[in-house]
């Protein structure tokens, strides 16, 4: 993720809670329900409904097949505006290019920005109308669009679906994030090119020690396996582990000798 530092990151849940779902004059309330049921399989929260034809009821919670705490908390709005005021980033989302050129990303690249937004404040991710999408007004308070890409020749999903796939595209990019400051913090360090050159010495007295490899004849051997063991890139931890086994072999092998 570009700019900012992995070991400050903030958890997964915290990011996607300041990620919002934006749903402009959605027709059917069945749109809504399969809305909230995407969002809450991916663990989004947040929907904001500006002007729904019809909201709350029955067939909405029928879709939502469960997520009923989502269509609870939704916020209804007059507008795009004040759905968005609060919002560092907003992010429309288009079935197919504009005549004006607004920034476009993919739905990858685009989950990797929102996820940095959602560090400093709080993001929207903009839905249009079934009929008709988004009209260049709304764009206007939009940084940037994202496309979904398909077939050419048929380009507009269901808009539940468009919102399936880009909160699934978030909740990616949020695990990942994680899992890479995790994975920074647990790490053992490498061991050196001095560390290796002990162990191969070590590896090579050990063999030698229990039959397995004879100096006299070296073939390959060691090569083979400073190749094997270079591949790997052995950390300190392994490189004791192994350190202690050659070890118990040498002694089990002194014992045997005696
Ligand atoms: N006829 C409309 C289609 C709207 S589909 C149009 O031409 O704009 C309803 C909404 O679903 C869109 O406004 C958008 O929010 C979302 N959507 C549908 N297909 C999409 C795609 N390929 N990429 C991104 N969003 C899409």
């Amino acid at each position: 993720m570009k700019g900012t530092d992995n070991n400050n990151r903030l958890p997964a849940e915290k990011i996607v809670d300041k990620i919002r779902i934006v749903m402009v004059e959605t027709t059917h309330p069945g749109n809504i329900g399969a809305a909230a049921r995407a969002m809450k399989t991916m663990g989004h929260k947040r929907l904001y409904l500006v002007k729904p034809k019809v909201f709350p009821s029955a067939e909405v919670t029928a879709r939502a097949a469960g997520a009923d705490d989502i269509l609870a908390n939704a916020v209804v709005c007059n507008s795009l505006q004040e759905a968005v005021k609060d919002c560092v980033l907003v992010v429309a989302t288009s079935a197919r290019q504009r005549s004006i050129p607004w920034q476009n990303h993919g739905p990858r690249e685009c989950a990797g920005r929102i996820i940095d937004a959602a560090e400093s404040g709080q993001v929207a991710l903009v839905f249009g109308r079934e009929s008709s999408g988004l009209d260049n007004d709304e764009l206007e308070f939009c940084n940037s669009v994202v496309q979904i890409p398909t077939n050419p020749q048929f380009s507009s999903l269901n808009v539940a679906s468009a919102i399936q796939i880009l909160c699934y595209e978030i909740m990616q990019a949020a695990n990942e994030t994680i899992e890479d400051a995790s994975r920074e913090e647990n790490k053992i360090p490498l061991a050196s090119t001095e560390q290796m050159r002990l162990f191969y010495e070590h590896l090579e007295q050990c063999m030698t020690e229990i039959g397995f490899y004879d100096p006299g004849k070296p073939r390959r051997l060691m090569r083979r396996l400073k190749r094997l063991f270079n591949r790997v890139q052995l950390d300190q931890n392994e490189i004791n582990i192994l350190r202690g086994f050659f070890v118990a072999a040498q002694d089990a092998a002194r014992k045997n000798k005696k």
